[in-house]
């Protein structure tokens, strides 16, 4: 007998008759002969209607209040489930995060897990019941109070659990088939792929693609923890997220198959701003300064690029890109710095977006950067930032022109089918 986890997102148990609909596909796991742990996300949008109800009353709400409230969500998921179940005649019992065992450190709202001590969860699967865990939450190791891994955090519970319970696989359902070569929104042809590595799901992930917690792949990357990712709306094999050992290259796919694997998928990031600091002198320690207060306004940020300066003035200009959110502050941050470093201007455009190839044969095959380009300048789309990794080639260019150049890409590396398909069951895609 196996333990297999379960993970439902919020599509998935949108209302009462989803909630019916996911019990019996627990139910039948269980009649299989497996040992079932399932983990739920909060029902439809309740998040963010909590998190709206919240700035009703507090335009700045205490983390510690935030959370406390937020973790509802999962909780009403958990027990109304456990009812349906109970309603099908097998016995199931819902815990909080807390009563599972998933110990984070103190930060709300963005907490880590440290520990997970899943007594409770096992006994209760040991005495025949499913158990039913309230995802995204956690219980600090130091104050004792309730937190949250930030949004979409339910992932990382999943695997969090399967690692602790050494299960045979992490099942995540949301409302798609699984992880497709690109958007199906965008790209109809997408493809769905059969297996694809950590490493290219992470950077998928890190680059906009909306599939999994960017921590939850890290997760199980870190304890070799296979992801099965499918649609809780069919019964289609999803996609397999494994070491990348296990992925084999495709075959009977006649001359086409060496490309097949050089490209996984194309993702894209509509979240992104782009600052420009325009006219700074080129001498040391220049970056330095700019960073460091971007920096200390505890802004992550992704794309660098500074120019050559211009023989004449001796002046570069430094380019770089930040979620959307963090704008205004960087701005604020950086303006103070204006007489001391001595630059001319600072530029802000939040109509840009990123558009990523990802793909782990491409660290052995030269010209895929030249493939990509040339596909974009086909498609007249203009490239205004470029930035890479040993598996991945970025670029950042208007947002109006994020799905043409989603779509030549796509096209460039003959990622797509000849049939429709990617079916989209729910609305949000997860
Ligand atoms: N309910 C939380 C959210 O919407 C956590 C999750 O869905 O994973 O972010
Ligand atoms: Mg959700």
């Amino acid at each position: 007998m196996g333990i297999v986890v379960q993970k439902y997102g919020g599509s998935s148990v949108a209302d009462a008759e989803a909630i019916k609909r996911v019990a019996r596909r627990i139910v039948e796991t269980k009649k299989d002969g497996n040992q079932v742990v399932v983990v739920v996300s909060a029902m439809g949008d309740t998040t963010d209607e909590l998190i709206d109800l919240a700035n009703q009353v507090s335009p700045l709400p205490p983390a510690r209040e935030l959370d406390m409230l937020l973790t509802a969500g999962e909780r009403i998921s958990m027990a109304v489930l456990a009812m349906a179940i109970h309603d099908l005649g097998h016995e199931a019992r819902s815990f909080t995060g807390s009563q599972a065992g998933v110990i984070t450190d103190a930060e709300h709202g963005r907490a880590k897990i440290i520990d997970v001590t899943p007594g409770r969860i096992q006994a209760a699967i040991d005495e025949g019941a499913i158990a039913i865990v309230a995802g995204f939450q956690g219980v600090s190791q130091t104050t004792k109070d309730i937190t949250t891994l930030g949004r979409g955090g339910s992932d990382t519970t999943a695997v969090a659990l399967a690692v602790a319970l050494a299960a045979d696989v992490c099942e995540i359902y949301s409302d798609v088939d699984g992880i497709f070569t690109a958007d199906p929104r965008i790209e109809p042809r997408a493809r769905k792929v059969p297996r694809i590595s950590y490493e290219e799901t992470l950077e998928m992930a890190a680059q906009g693609a909306n599939i999994l917690h960017l921590r939850c792949v890290e997760y199980a990357r870190r304890y070799d923890m296979p992801i099965h990712v499918r649609s809780s709306f069919s019964e289609k094999e999803g996609t397999w997220v494994v070491k990348s050992q296990d992925v084999a290259v495709p075959d009977n796919q006649g001359e086409n198959a060496m490309e097949a694997a050089i490209i996984t998928g194309v993702a894209h990031d509509r979240s992104q701003a782009k600052i420009t600091v325009v006219g700074v002198p080129d001498k040391p320690g220049e970056a330095a300064a700019i960073f460091r207060a971007v920096a200390d306004a505890q802004i992550n940020i992704d794309m660098i690029v500074q120019n050559v300066s211009a023989a004449a003035t001796s002046l570069t200009d430094v380019s770089f890109t930040l979620p959307r959110g963090e704008g205004q502050t960087a701005m604020a941050a950086l303006s103070k710095l204006q007489t001391s470093v001595g630059f001319e201007t600072l530029q802000y455009d939040d109509s840009v977006g990123k558009v990523s190839i990802v793909g782990a044969g491409m660290s052995s095959s030269p010209g895929i950067s030249a493939r990509f380009f040339e596909a974009l300048s086909d498609a007249g789309v203009n490239i205004e930032m470029i930035s890479t990794s040993e598996i991945r080639v970025s670029v950042v260019v208007s947002e109006t022109q994020v799905e043409d150049a989603v779509r030549a890409a796509h096209a460039a590396f003959d990622l797509g089918s000849d049939e429709v398909e990617a079916v989209v069951y729910g609305g949000t895609g997860r």
